[in-house]
């Protein structure tokens, strides 16, 4: 398969994907991202993905979540997120850990869906 078709299925897929550093800081956000969060790359690229928490998770959500993809698991769970623009959402995520060939992790992938209709 050429490699711009590859490119281009990401940034089309219909979910929201983003690709981080160990730390969470976003470097690749595709365009169902932007439409489900409204940042844009140029708002989002660098910062953390917490900019999207509502702050009202409760701290043991969280440590779940980084306690099972440091352990090299998926974790699957639901979120509630801000807009860029203010509103909640209900945000149905899935983070993987991604490894280079040791076995090591090097980056996080996001996946998520706005399910607030479907709630
Ligand atoms: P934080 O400062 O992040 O801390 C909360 C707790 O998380 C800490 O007490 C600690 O237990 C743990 N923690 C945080 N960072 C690390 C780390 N680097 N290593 C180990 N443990 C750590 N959050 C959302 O609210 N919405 C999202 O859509 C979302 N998507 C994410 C996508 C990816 C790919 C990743 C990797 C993370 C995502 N997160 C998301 C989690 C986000 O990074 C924050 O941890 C979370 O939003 C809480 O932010 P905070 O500033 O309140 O607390």
């Amino acid at each position: 398969m050429p490699y711009h078709l590859f490119v281009e299925t990401v940034e089309q897929v219909p979910i929201a994907i983003s690709i981080t550093d160990k730390k969470a800081n976003i470097l690749y956000v595709n365009e169902e991202f932007t439409r489900v969060t409204g940042y844009l790359p140029e708002d989002i690229l660098g910062q953390n993905e917490s900019i999207l928490s509502d702050k009202r998770t409760p701290r043991s959500v969280y440590y779940d979540l980084w306690h099972t993809i440091r352990s090299k698991k998926v974790w699957r769970g639901t979120l509630c997120n801000r807009h860029k623009l203010g509103q909640r959402y209900i945000a149905d995520l899935a983070i993987a850990p991604m490894l280079n060939e040791d076995g090591v992790i090097t980056h996080y992938i996001g996946m998520h869906r706005d399910v607030t209709l479907t709630h």
